[in-house]
C-alpha cells in the first residue's frame, strides 16, 4: 500500500476515533455523533494533523470537525444548492454550460469539507461510476461536440486509483471536439502525498490540463502542499485555486492577502473566491456578500492585481455562476466615465 492509500484508509470516521485524536468535550462528543448521523465526517491523519489542539477557532478544525449548527437548515438552503442534478442528462454528468461539463467518477473524498456544497451527496460508494455508466457518460461527450473541456470533479476524482485515472483520462483524450481537460482537486491540501511521480506521469499524458484546487486558509499552505504543486507545475500543468469566503475563517483582510501571497508564491493563480453556496446547515460558514466585496475592494490595488481572485456567487438552482464586485464607475455622462480609483480618488476617463 501506498502512502496515500494508508492515509486513506485510516481516515477518522467516527467520533471515538476522533476522541483518540483531539481533546473532547462529552458535549462535543455527542454534538458530532448527532450531525455524522446526518452529514459524513471523513478525516485525512494528515489534515488531522494541521489542527492545532486546544483552539476551538482553529481554521483546519473548522472545516473539519463537525459542529452542531449543521443541524440548523435555514428556509433559503437547499438540498441540491446548484441543481446539479436538474442539470444531469445522465448518470455521472452535469451539463450547465455551453462548452464544458462536469463528469463525477466518484463522489470520495480525502476528507470531507464542512461546508461542503455537495454535501447530500459525498462519501457515497454507490455513486461512483461503474464501467457501464462511465462508458455511456463517455459516450455522451463523443455525441456532443460543442462541449470543449470537461472538468473532472466530484467528490474528488484523484482519490482514484492510478489505473482508474490512467483510463479515464487516455478516453477523454482521445474525443477529438475536447479541448483541454480540468481537474477539481482537494488533495493538495489534505492528502497532498497523493501527487506521487508515478500519478504526475498520468497528468502530464493528459495535457493540456489545468488542475484547481481548494484552499481556504494560510495554514493549509505547507512544505508538502508545495511539494505536490511543484510536482505537478514541473510537469507543465497550471495550477489554479477556488477557495470559498468562510465567515471566521478567511473573512479577513489580513487572513485573506496571506493566503493569496502564499498561493502565488506557491505558483498556484487564484482564480475564483466562492461566496459560500446555500447548501443545507452551513450558514455559519456564510458571510454576507458586502462583506467579501469590500474584502476584495480592500485588497485591489493594495496587493498584485494577479493574486486577486474574481469573486463568485454560483446562482441558487443551477443558472450558472455571476461574478460580483465593487463597481469603480461612479457615473457615464456622454463620453466621460467617472472612475474611482484604488485609493478613492476620483477621475474622469474620455472615451473617443
Ligand atoms: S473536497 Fe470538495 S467535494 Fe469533497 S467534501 Fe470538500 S468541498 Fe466537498
Amino acid at each position: 500500500m501506498e502512502g496515500w492509500q494508508k492515509q486513506l484508509a485510516n481516515r477518522i470516521t467516527t467520533v471515538e476515533q476522533l476522541a483518540r485524536k483531539i481533546k473532547l468535550t462529552e458535549k462535543e462528543k455527542q454534538e458530532i455523533k448527532k450531525v455524522t448521523g446526518k452529514f459524513r465526517m471523513g478525516i485525512s491523519p494528515y489534515y488531522l494533523g494541521l489542527i492545532v489542539q486546544n483552539d476551538p477557532d482553529c481554521p483546519i478544525r473548522k472545516q473539519a470537525i463537525p459542529s452542531i449548527n449543521e443541524l440548523t437548515v435555514r428556509k433559503e438552503e437547499l438540498i441540491d444548492p446548484l441543481g446539479d442534478e436538474k442539470r444531469s442528462p445522465i448518470k455521472g454528468i452535469t451539463h450547465r454550460y455551453p462548452d464544458r461539463l462536469l463528469l463525477y467518477p466518484t463522489y470520495q473524498c480525502a476528507s470531507y469539507c464542512r461546508h461542503c456544497f455537495r454535501r447530500r451527496i459525498v462519501g457515497r460508494a454507490d455513486k461512483t461510476l461503474t464501467p457501464k455508466e462511465t462508458a455511456e457518460a463517455i459516450d455522451y461527450i463523443k455525441k456532443h461536440g460543442e462541449v470543449k473541456e470537461v472538468i473532472l470533479t466530484g467528490g474528488d476524482p484523484l482519490v482514484l486509483q492510478d489505473k482508474e485515472i490512467a483510463d479515464l483520462l487516455g478516453k477523454l483524450k482521445k474525443i477529438k471536439h475536447l479541448r483541454w481537460l480540468r481537474i477539481h482537486t482537494r488533495v493538495f491540501v489534505t492528502l497532498p502525498c497523493r501527487i506521487t511521480p508515478k500519478l504526475v506521469k498520468i497528468l502530464k499524458s493528459a495535457k493540456p490540463l489545468y488542475i484547481v484546487t481548494h484552499v481556504n486558509h494560510p495554514k493549509e499552505i505547507t512544505p508538502q502542499f508545495k511539494r505536490a504543486v511543484s510536482r505537478v507545475l514541473n510537469a507543465g500543468i497550471p495550477v489554479l485555486n477556488q477557495g470559498v469566503l468562510l465567515r471566521g475563517i478567511n473573512d479577513d483582510v489580513k487572513t485573506m492577502k496571506e493566503l493569496l501571497y502564499g498561493l502565488s508564491e506557491s505558483g498556484v493563480k487564484p482564480y475564483y473566491l466562492h461566496q459560500c453556496d446555500l447548501a443545507q446547515g452551513i450558514s455559519h460558514f456564510r458571510t454576507s456578500v458586502r462583506t467579501g466585496i469590500n474584502l476584495l475592494r480592500q485588497l485591489r490595488g493594495f496587493i498584485s492585481g494577479m493574486a486577486i481572485p474574481v469573486y463568485m456567487i454560483d446562482s441558487p438552482g443551477g443558472f450558472g455562476k455571476v461574478p460580483v464586485g465593487y463597481n469603480y464607475i461612479k457615473s457615464y455622462r456622454g463620453k466621460v466615465i467617472r472612475l474611482e480609483t484604488f485609493r478613492g480618488k476620483v477621475i474622469d476617463y474620455t472615451e473617443p
